[in-house]
């Protein structure tokens, strides 16, 4: 069906949104052309705009190294208390806790030499409960962990437990870890600016038939870099393309002024950007199109992680979609025929930019099934390269402006050479991210021998090799007669 009118009518077969052809629609292939081009320009940025990109990330990223800056800096670079990256001699059996991705999980890890096995279980955590009370969450985490203790025989057993919790925290230790805000759907009261090893704590001590003690909070950046170092030594950055977006990496501890504390160990300490808050200031303001300003204006913390909304799968179909939107109001698109489902915020999903790229550019049977599910009735093939095109922009802008955060982190540590972890499902299934990341990174850290590692489990395995050093250190001070939980690991 095919309305010219502005209104939502209704059909046999659901709603469909009006063509709402603009009058003046570009009429000559030329002009169309033309008009595709301009619509789409500011979707292309060239190597100055990512060195301008590069230069404001690292005077932020300084800024928020620094005790004086720090507060005001956009980029909060919070130290993780983590020094050093595992050996390979951790061994033990360990629980692992993964909180702030798409799913929790509670992980039974043992470690031995290279060998590392897991074992986990995901557990819903239901909307009321994450939009409930911090109480009721960590007890809900509690009687997750007891259930997959006594499912795997393990309830004789003292487990130390490592848990990657990834929302922004401000450490004071390895162990201690203030959230700073909710993220990403969640939003327990009483919980933003605590301690969340000391809420897990109260709730397991108040059930009081689990022997589990929590030592070491991670994020799932630095979940990413250890599980990566464990098999290569090079590894010293850690990258996030999922849901967000984020890094961390290996920073000389001289220049780590919020850290607390001063426990002997390497002179060094992985640092937590949290860079998706890049830009919150302005600064990206000269890259921003009119579909990265929807985005951030109809999300849930509109005007924050500025940086994260250009590249993250949480993002990036939106954007295709408001590009698609525009071309078809225009007449440049399916004749001008919408949907509801292309009306619709959040409806044309990630994975289809994926699916879109990856299709048979003879055919595109893929691009045709997605719009067909979408309920748009007439799909060219002219169409179908149309969407590709956009699609390739949108994702190549994502590619690269990581690749400008990846090479901003490399130049400032200045190693010659560098292994970058990576985890996420845009960057796993994305068909060509890896191969853009490769690309760009080249011409913006120049000199630099890099290369991109696929973290396997890294929220699991990660947390579990943190808390084995951590465990050693412990078992080391007991062994001394000093009984204080070490922050350095
Ligand atoms: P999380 O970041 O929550 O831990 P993931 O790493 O699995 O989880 O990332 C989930 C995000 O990845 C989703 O927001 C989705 O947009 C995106 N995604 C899922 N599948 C694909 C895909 N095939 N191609 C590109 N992006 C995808
Ligand atoms: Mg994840």
């Amino acid at each position: 069906m095919r309305a010219m009118d502005s209104s939502c009518s209704e059909s046999g077969s659901g709603f469909y949104f009006s063509s709402k052809l603009k009058a003046d629609a570009p009429k000559t292939p030329e002009e169309r052309k033309a008009f595709v081009e301009n619509i789409l320009r500011p979707l292309d940025l060239s190597d100055d705009d990512y060195h301008t990109v590069m230069q404001s990330m690292l005077d932020q990223m300084e800024r928020g190294l620094g005790a004086a800056t720090n507060d005001t800096a956009p980029i909060k670079m919070y130290p993780t208390y983590v020094r050093a990256v595992p050996d390979g001699t951790e061994s033990g059996e360990f629980l692992a806790l993964d909180l702030g991705g798409t799913n929790f999980r509670v992980l039974l890890v043992t470690l031995k030499g290279q060998e590392v096995k897991m074992d986990s279980k995901i557990f819903l955590i239901p909307q009321h409960i994450m939009l409930g009370s911090g109480k009721h969450l960590f007890d809900h985490i509690a009687e997750c962990i007891y259930r997959f203790v006594k499912e795997h025989n393990l309830m004789e057993r003292k487990l130390p437990l490592g848990f990657t919790f990834s929302f922004p925290c401000r450490q004071k230790g390895l162990a201690r870890a203030m959230l700073t805000t909710w993220t990403k759907g969640f939003k327990c009261e009483g919980v933003e600016g605590h301690d969340i090893v000391a809420l897990l704590h109260e709730a397991i001590t108040r059930r009081g038939d689990l022997n589990v003690e929590c030592l070491a909070v991670i994020n799932d950046t630095v979940g990413a870099l250890m599980s990566c170092a464990h098999t290569d030594r090079k590894c010293a950055v850690g990258i996030i393309l999922g849901t967000g977006s984020n890094a961390c990496y290996i920073e000389k501890l001289e220049k780590v002024e919020m850290a607390e504390g001063n426990e002997p160990g390497p002179p060094e300490m992985l640092i937590n950007t949290e860079w998706g808050a890049f830009g919150d200031d302005g600064s990206l303001d000269f890259i921003t199109t009119d579909f990265d300003r929807q985005v951030d204006k109809h999300s849930i913390n509109a005007g924050k992680q500025r940086y994260e909304k250009f590249i993250s799968g949480m993002y990036m179909g939106e954007i295709v979609r408001l590009a698609l939107e525009k071309l078809r109001k225009n007449g440049l698109l399916f004749g001008g025929e919408g949907s509801y489902h292309m009306a619709t915020r959040g409806r044309f999903y990630t994975k289809y930019v994926s699916e879109v790229e990856s299709d048979d550019t003879d055919s595109f049977p893929m691009t045709k099934q997605i719009f067909q599910e979408l309920e748009i009735e007439t799909v060219t093939d002219q169409d179908c390269r149309l969407v590709r095109h956009v699609c390739a922009l949108v994702s190549r802008r994502a590619a690269f402006l990581s690749s400008a955060g990846v090479a901003c982190i490399l130049n400032k540590m200045k190693r010659p050479e560098v292994t970058v972890a990576v985890d996420g499902s845009l960057y796993r299934f994305h068909p060509h991210f890896h191969d853009l990341m490769m690309e760009k990174t080249r011409v913006l850290a120049p000199g630099i021998r890099y290369k991109f590692m696929l973290s396997e489990d890294g929220s699991g395995k990660g947390a579990a090799l943190v808390a084995a050093v951590a465990n050693r250190i412990l078992a080391e001070q007991k062994a001394k007669g000093n009984p204080e939980t070490s922050s350095a690991v």
